[in-house]
């Protein structure tokens, strides 16, 4: 059974996985390019599914299209609005564009697609439906101006996944803490007044959706009123999570969302990735330094998605290394005499995996065994494909691919035969070298030299 750790709960628990599983995923807001930080959190959410689809549980997943809405709490200009007038398209282009490119970089990292993928701006009448249902009941309150407010004071129980209770909630810390449209300073608007490309008509006049309350509506309409898992990152715990959880539960009149699971940030060069200090790395960036996409997916597979990790050049290009490495082995051991798996090792790994997805202990498993002798090629074949359901690193690629020597590399394979069969060592070693420079890794077997 998978095992997760859940921040609402405060520790790790069991998944209980029955024939179907819904899991929701707040998904990117496209109004600019995800960085590898962001992918980071949709990496979460895709091992959970294979880990749990391994089990033939149906996976129900849900993760919506933020392009409306956004990041307009400060009382600025919506930043989908603002991005688009800076590149001189309308919001639809931009928001497609951005979506485009996000479904591009999610599948070059093998991320498997969501059941549903809902755009906000396609779903305003879900929004307008559920702010009037918590107007009606008393969660929430219009303003003459044409805001709705959340009255999180009707809510005793906010702040259970992030902690920040509302006593402890001092104005001071929120911008708007002095709004006096607000009867509390901690109250959010699901409603706000506004006009032009981006706005809907509502009850309560032209406006549009707090970003918080496109994620409750989406999720009930998409997954229904209970649901397994929720998953986004830890950034997202406060308030947006909190604010989520408050919408949804007072609409369903019960609990919502069984597990609240969160990945941790990412940093680059030891700093936290942002737009703002230039230091962002974009997918693309990897790629176009050589690398191969899933070199940064083998490279966040190296750390617990609750740990915070520092991403550098130097761990991209060893993870780079090491998928290439493994594509290779299993080429070669591909060609062997077929042989059942290495249980001993899937079990190992399997372990590690529903131990709250602890990849890094997977993979020294699989380092182990690449280096144990005592296991047939054959068996380390079947072991390295199965596990590769999980990690997803497209082990199986380089299987029939013709070995293609570079110019002048067999002339030196050949001399270095010749030099071993007449003892010169010196000489052998040094062709060895030699090899190693064009990329040729020599090794000695019984049956005489091999190479990769
Ligand atoms: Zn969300």
């Amino acid at each position: 059974m998978l095992r997760i750790y859940d921040t609402r709960a405060r520790q790790v628990e069991e998944i209980a996985a029955g024939r179907a599983l819904r899991m929701y995923v707040c998904g990117p807001t496209v109004y600019r390019y995800a960085h590898v930080g962001n992918l980071r959190t949709y990496l979460l959410s895709d091992l959970t599914r294979r880990v749990l689809e391994r089990r033939r549980t149906r996976m129900l997943v849900c993760q919506n299209i933020t392009d409306v809405g956004h990041l307009a709490d400060d009382g600025g200009e919506d930043k989908v609005l603002a991005q688009a007038r800076a590149e001189g398209r309308s919001v639809a282009e931009l928001a497609r564009f951005y979506e485009d490119a996000f479904v591009r970089d999610t599948a070059a990292l093998n991320l498997r697609p969501p059941e549903h993928m809902p755009r906000a701006s396609e779903h305003i009448d879900l929004m307008i439906e559920l702010i009037a249902k918590l107007v009606e009941q008393g969660n929430a309150y219009t303003v003459p101006d044409g805001s709705v407010y959340f009255d999180v004071r009707t809510f005793p129980t906010y702040g259970e996944i992030s902690g920040n209770r509302l006593d402890s909630l001092k104005p001071a810390h929120r911008i708007d803490a002095v709004d006096p449209r607000k009867r509390f300073h901690a109250d959010w608007a699901l409603w706000k007044p506004g006009t032009g490309e981006l706005s809907w008509d509502a009850p309560w006049g032209q406006g549009f959706p707090g970003w918080h309350v496109e994620c409750s509506a989406m999720s009930l309409r998409f997954l229904g009123s209970r649901f397994e898992l929720h998953t986004g990152g830890i950034d997202l715990r406060f308030p947006h999570h909190e604010d989520e959880r408050a919408q949804s539960d007072a609409a369903a009149g019960h609990e919502v969302v069984r597990h609240w699971v969160h990945g941790e940030h990412l940093l680059f060069d030891g700093r936290k990735m942002a737009k703002s200090t230039g230091n962002v790395v974009l997918l693309s960036d990897v790629t176009s330094a050589g690398l191969d996409p899933l070199a940064v997916r083998m490279a966040f597979l190296e750390h617990r998605y609750r740990q915070q990790m520092n991403l550098t050049w130097d761990t991209l290009r060893a993870a780079d290394r090491t998928v290439r490495r493994w594509r290779t082995r299993v080429a070669e051991w591909s060609e062997s005499p077929s042989a059942p798996m290495a249980l001993d090792y899937v079990k190992r790994v399997e372990a590690a995996f529903d131990d709250d997805l602890d990849t890094p202990s997977a993979l020294r498993v699989l380092r182990e065994l690449e280096r144990d002798d005592g296991v047939a090629p054959g068996a380390k074949f079947e072991t390295f494909l199965h596990v590769d359901q999980v990690l997803g690193l497209d082990l199986s690629t380089d299987i029939g691919k013709a070995r293609v020597l570079p110019a002048g590399a067999g002339e030196l394979l050949e001399a270095r035969a010749r030099a071993r069969e007449a003892e010169d060592w010196t000489a052998a070693d040094r062709l060895r070298d030699e090899l190693a420079e064009m990329g040729v890794r020599v090794s000695d077997t019984a049956e005489g030299q091999s190479w990769q």
